[in-house]
């Protein structure tokens, strides 16, 4: 295998979609999403791919990385159509699984070529579908798709080409495993390998070794800079005013579409709020959200119904946006790759944009670790007529305030769905006709959810406790037991029977790897992880 190269390259390669030697049907279709000139990942990596090469590609997020791989691999499908699936490409989030499908149905949109995405927190149906009737390019992540694998119909035993994107973004997440698994159940003989990362660190170069064959490597930009068409600046500013100086800075008017990051669910949730008080059009989108809430969130941003969308870093990966004129770091991220994705939402492409970063006295040493990352200190901005001494509200709730409201929901709901399932057992039809005779039920009162037996409160709240107990003794035998099943004490997301071969205690993670992780298999449960509040 080649080592990877990394470096700044202006390509002496065609300037023109037309000499690559694309399918004609998908030629129309690049011309129809206004595409004039390739970009140069697109120059570099069309060729290799057409020429059926293996490919090591490091390239940025905004890049045109997408069509670089979907258009030489759907120009060789539309050559010679099979009505089975021959590509897989994997992705880290849904969110970015979505955007390649969508990618590919519009550059695909004059040819006969089908696409899915495959991804958790919806239904299994129509993905099962998708298999069955085999599309020709599914776009998957790897939780889900293992989840498929388990069952008989999910064969890809015609794979002719896969892709890993964002292979970097699939490490931070703990996913290497996964892949790993993935691509034990696909067929290797003959089989074309892509792999495109905006870094590559030594796990990524050593799975590029394993799977694939005399790989070519090229790379586009320098690791981790952010593209070159976005204006940055910092605002310096105390914690907790930071909300009021984004309304600041929305009151301004220039900013017509923005995306602001926030480290946490809980600040997201926050300032989500924040906002919509103050009659910003707003919408969110982090790991609690529902497959629904985040696809209303991304569909309303995209078509303009809401004015600033409110992200944590993983559920933001692989959002593309065209014309996002603003990105906002309300909390600076903890590792510079974190910074250059999340300004690398605005200026995709050859567009231009402009990245604010909000940094409060304790958040200093982050952004020089990011300043020293891209090579520059970054501007410092004061925005004239902002307060910067005004007395704030308080922005984030204490976490032990959060979690005992959490208890305290948590307990009522139980408490609740208890006394539903009592008065369903005291329904007349669910009786035996005998019991009913010899044992008389007492009064009962009509609601408009039915008949209720009447209960004083102090019972009620008795038996809120007595079940409060039951269900922390349970929660605590379950997780003495799941600790002492897994070596270290790790708990594990998912029960080890949940996919095909079982789930191992997996590496050793640092603390934020670890609960990434956690966040992100559980955005890909089918229930689509609504637990609580605990991290982006
Ligand atoms: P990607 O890096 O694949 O996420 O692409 C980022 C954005 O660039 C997407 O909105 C693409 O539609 C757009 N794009 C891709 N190729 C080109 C091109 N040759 N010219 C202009 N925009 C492009």
């Amino acid at each position: 295998m080649t080592s990877p190269i990394v470096s700044p390259v202006t390509p002496a390669l065609p300037s023109t979609f037309l000499s690559f030697g694309l399918h004609p049907d998908l030629l129309k279709g690049v011309q129809k999403m206004g595409f004039d000139k390739p970009t140069p990942i697109q120059e570099l990596a069309i060729p290799h791919v057409l020429a059926g090469r293996d490919l090591l590609a490091a390239a940025m997020t905004g890049s045109g990385k997408t069509a670089a791989f979907l258009l030489p691999i759907l120009t060789k499908l539309a050559e010679k159509p099979r009505g089975v699936t021959r590509v897989l490409v994997l992705s880290p989030t849904r969110e970015l699984a979505a955007q390649i499908d969508e990618h590919l149905q519009q550059l695909a949109v004059f040819t006969k070529l089908s696409g899915a995405a495959v991804f958790g927190g919806v239904g299994m149906g129509p993905q099962e579908h998708a298999f069955r009737s085999g599309v020709d390019v599914i776009v998957a992540t790897p939780g889900r798709l293992l989840d498929h694998f388990s069952r008989p119909y999910a064969k890809l035993q015609h794979l002719e080409v896969l892709v890993l994107d964002e292979a970097d973004r699939m490490l931070d997440m703990g996913f290497l495993p996964d892949v790993r698994r993935v691509i034990r159940h696909l067929p290797a003989n003959d089989r074309q390998t892509l792999l495109f990362s905006a870094t590559l660190p030594a796990p990524i170069q050593t799975l590029a070794k394993e799977m694939m064959k005399n790989p070519v490597s090229i790379g586009v930009e320098r690791q981790s800079m952010p593209a070159t068409g976005i204006t940055q600046a910092v605002y310096p500013v105390p914690q907790d005013l930071k909300p009021a100086l984004l309304l600041a800075l929305l009151g301004r008017g220039d900013i017509k579409s923005v995306i602001a990051f926030t480290r946490t669910k809980h600040r997201a949730n926050r300032l989500f709020e924040f906002l919509e008080k103050n009659g910003v059009s707003a919408a969110r989108i982090h790991g609690n959200r529902s497959q629904g809430q985040r696809t209303d969130a991304l569909d309303g941003f995209r078509d303009g119904r809401y004015r600033i969308l409110v992200a944590t870093d993983i559920a933001a990966r692989g959002i593309d946006v065209n014309e996002l004129s603003h990105v906002v770091n309300v909390d600076v991220p903890h590792v510079p790759e974190d910074y250059v994705h999340r300004v690398g939402r605005t200026a995709r492409a050859e567009a231009t944009g402009e990245a604010y970063t909000f940094v409060s006295r304790e958040e200093e040493a982050d952004l020089r670790a990011i300043e020293r990352a891209i090579g520059k200190s970054l501007p410092r901005v004061v925005v004239p007529g902002f307060d910067y001494t005004s007395k704030p509200s308080q922005f984030e709730v204490p976490i032990a305030v959060r979690i005992a409201d959490i208890r305290a929901r948590k307990a009522t709901e139980r408490a609740r769905a208890k006394e539903k399932a009592e008065r369903k057992f005291s329904q007349p039809a669910a009786r035996p006709a005998q019991t009913f005779r010899s044992a008389p039920q007492p009064a009962r009162v009509h609601t408009s959810q039915g008949p209720i037996t009447p209960r004083t409160h102090e019972q009620r709240d008795a038996e809120a406790q007595r079940l409060h107990e039951v269900a922390r003794r349970a929660a605590e035998a379950h997780v003495a037991q799941t600790v002492r099943g897994v070596p270290g004490g790790h708990t594990s997301p998912r029960p080890s029977h949940f996919r095909p071969g079982g789930r191992g205690p997996g590496p050793a993670r640092g603390p934020r790897q670890g609960n990434e992780a956690q966040a992100a298999r559980r955005d890909q449960t089918p229930s689509g992880g609504n637990g609580p509040d605990r991290r982006s």
